[in-house]
C-alpha cells in the first residue's frame, strides 16, 4: 500500500477574502471575476485551501468546474440588487464597519434562520437551555461542540452561513459535555449521538479527545451506541487522517471507541466523484476503514454542480467501490444562494430515480431526495396519478412524531415548486400532521402560528 509522505503540499493554507488574490491560479480570472468574488464573498462565507485548489479544482476549465463552483462566490449568487449595493460599497468605501452593515442588511434578506432550528429543538436540563444541542428527532441528538464550528473550506450553498460570516457568533456551540452528558444519561432514548458543525474534524486530536472521552469512561450511564461525525474533512482535507501531525492520534482514538463497542460513523459530505478521485482521500479512506470506521455518504442535489444523475450514480459506485456507504442525497435548503443551486422537486426526484436505476442494490442503501424541514426529513417518493389527479406522493424519513414517519402522503403536483413550504395539500384541507405540529409549537414557544413548516 502506498503511503503519502508529508511535503509542502500537504501542509495546511487557507485563502479567504483578504489574501484569494495571492492564489497563483488567481492569474486566470479576469479583474472583473476577482471583484465578483470579493462583492458575493463580502455576504456570503468563502474560504478554500491549497488541497482544494491544487487538487480538486480543474483550472483548465474552472468556470464550469464542479468544485470551483462548490467553493468560489459566483456573481449569479446574488440578486442583481443585491449585487449592485454590495459593489457600489466596495467601490466607495473600504470601512470594515459600513461594509459589514451592508452585508447583514443582505444576509437579513436570505432567511438566515431555516427550518425552526432556532428555539425548538434546543433541549433542556433542570432548567438550562443546552443551546450546543439540538434533540429533534428522538433517537439522535445533535451536538454543535464549540471548537467545531468551522470548515477546512466553505461551501457556498452552506445552509450554516449565518455563523461563518460572524453573523450568528456561535450561537449554537458548547464548550462544556458535562451538561450533554447528563441529559444523555436522563435520556436513554437517544441511542446516537451526532457530532455537526461546522466540521467537528477541525479540531485537533487534543481538542478532539475531551469531547469522546465521557463515552470511553468506566461511569458512562448515557445509552448511546453510535458516535457520528458529520464532516467534510475527506472531501476538503483527507490529510487530516494520513500526513497531518495528529493523524495517527486520531485513528488510534477512533480505534479505541470501536473498541468500546460503539459504532463509529463518518456521515461523510461529498458532492462530486472527483471528491472521491485523489490518492489522498482513498490513502484517508483506507485508513479509516482500517480501524473499523463505518463511513456513510450524503450531499444535496445543486445546480451547477451535480443536477445530473450520471453524476450521482458514478459518485454512489465510486463509494462503494472504496467501501463507504450511500446514505443520503438532500434537497438543497431555503436560504442563503438557495435560488442560483436550485433545483424543482421534481426534478431532484428524477435524478434520483435515474441514477439509482444505474446501480445494483449495493448502492440502493441510499435515500432521497429529501428535505430537512420543521416537521422532518421528507423525502420526495415520486410524481403520481391518485383518482385522476396528477400529485406528490411523499413520506417522512423522520418526524419530530415518530408516529409520522413512512406513511406516504399527497401533495398537489407543481413542476415549479423547490421547497416544503410550496406544497399544497392534494386531498384535504391540511396535512395530517399540521394540527400536531401547531400543538407541539404552541407546548414550545407559545405560539402555533410559528408552524410555517420552513
Ligand atoms: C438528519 C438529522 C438527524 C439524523 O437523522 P438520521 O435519519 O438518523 O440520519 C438528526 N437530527 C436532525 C435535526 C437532523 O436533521
Ligand atoms: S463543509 Fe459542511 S458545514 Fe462546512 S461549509 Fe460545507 S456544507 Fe457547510
Amino acid at each position: 500500500m502506498p503511503m503519502i509522505e508529508a511535503t509542502v503540499e500537504n501542509k495546511y493554507r487557507a485563502f479567504a477574502l483578504h489574501n484569494f488574490r495571492s492564489i497563483p491560479q488567481m492569474a486566470l480570472l479576469s479583474e472583473e471575476q476577482l471583484f465578483d468574488i470579493e462583492v458575493v464573498g463580502n455576504v456570503l462565507p468563502f474560504k478554500v485551501n491549497n488541497y482544494v485548489l491544487d487538487e480538486l479544482i480543474d483550472w483548465t476549465n474552472y468556470e464550469d468546474d464542479p468544485i470551483y463552483r462548490l467553493t468560489f462566490p459566483h456573481r449569479d449568487m446574488l440578486k442583481p440588487e443585491h449585487y449592485e449595493l454590495m459593489a457600489n460599497t466596495l467601490r466607495k468605501t473600504s470601512n470594515k464597519m459600513e461594509i459589514k452593515q451592508v452585508a447583514n442588511k443582505i444576509r437579513l434578506t436570505l432567511n438566515p434562520h431555516p427550518a425552526g432550528q432556532l428555539e425548538l429543538n434546543v433541549p433542556e436540563i433542570d432548567g438550562v437551555k443546552l443551546t450546543g444541542v439540538q434533540h429533534k428527532y428522538r433517537e439522535t441528538v445533535l451536538f454543535f461542540p464549540s471548537s467545531g464550528q468551522t470548515c477546512h473550506s466553505y461551501c457556498t450553498f452552506c445552509f450554516r452561513w449565518p455563523q461563518f460570516t460572524g453573523m450568528d457568533e456561535l450561537k449554537f456551540a458548547m464548550r462544556e459535555t458535562e451538561l450533554l452528558q447528563r441529559y444523555l444519561e436522563r435520556h436513554h432514548e437517544a441511542t446516537d449521538l451526532l457530532f455537526t458543525g461546522g466540521d467537528p474534524m477541525i479540531m485537533k486530536y487534543k481538542v478532539f479527545r475531551q469531547y469522546i472521552e465521557p463515552f470511553l469512561a468506566e461511569d458512562n450511564q448515557t445509552n448511546i451506541q453510535t458516535i457520528r461525525i458529520g464532516t467534510k474533512s475527506l472531501s476538503y482535507w483527507p490529510y487530516k487522517f494520513t500526513t497531518d501531525p495528529d493523524a495517527d492520534d486520531f485513528l488510534r482514538l477512533f480505534k479505541e471507541i470501536v473498541d468500546s463497542g460503539i459504532n463509529l460513523a463518518f456521515m461523510a459530505h461529498f458532492s462530486h466523484p472527483v471528491e472521491l478521485e485523489t490518492e489522498a482521500v482513498q490513502e484517508a479512506i483506507r485508513r479509516l476503514r482500517s480501524v473499523g470506521v463505518q463511513i456513510r455518504t450524503q450531499s444535496p442535489v445543486l445546480r451547477h454542480i451535480n443536477d445530473n444523475a450520471d453524476v450521482w450514480a458514478e459518485m454512489w459506485r465510486k463509494q462503494v467501490n472504496l467501501n463507504c456507504i450511500p446514505y443520503y442525497m438532500f434537497v438543497e435548503r431555503d436560504t442563503g444562494a438557495k435560488e442560483y443551486f436550485d433545483i424543482p422537486l421534481e426534478r431532484a426526484w428524477k435524478i434520483y430515480r435515474q441514477a439509482y436505476q444505474k446501480v445494483s442494490g449495493v448502492c440502493r442503501t441510499v435515500r432521497g431526495p429529501s428535505m430537512s424541514c420543521t416537521p422532518g426529513k421528507v423525502q420526495i417518493l415520486g410524481v403520481s396519478e391518485v383518482a385522476g389527479k396528477k400529485v406528490f406522493t411523499l413520506r417522512f424519513i423522520q418526524g419530530r412524531n415518530p408516529d409520522w414517519v413512512a406513511r406516504p402522503f399527497f401533495a398537489e403536483y407543481d413542476p415549479e415548486v423547490s421547497w416544503f413550504t410550496g406544497l399544497k395539500p392534494a386531498f384535504s384541507e391540511k396535512f395530517f400532521f399540521e394540527d400536531e405540529l401547531a400543538q407541539i409549537y404552541q407546548q414550545k414557544v407559545g405560539d402555533p402560528e410559528a408552524a410555517n413548516f420552513e
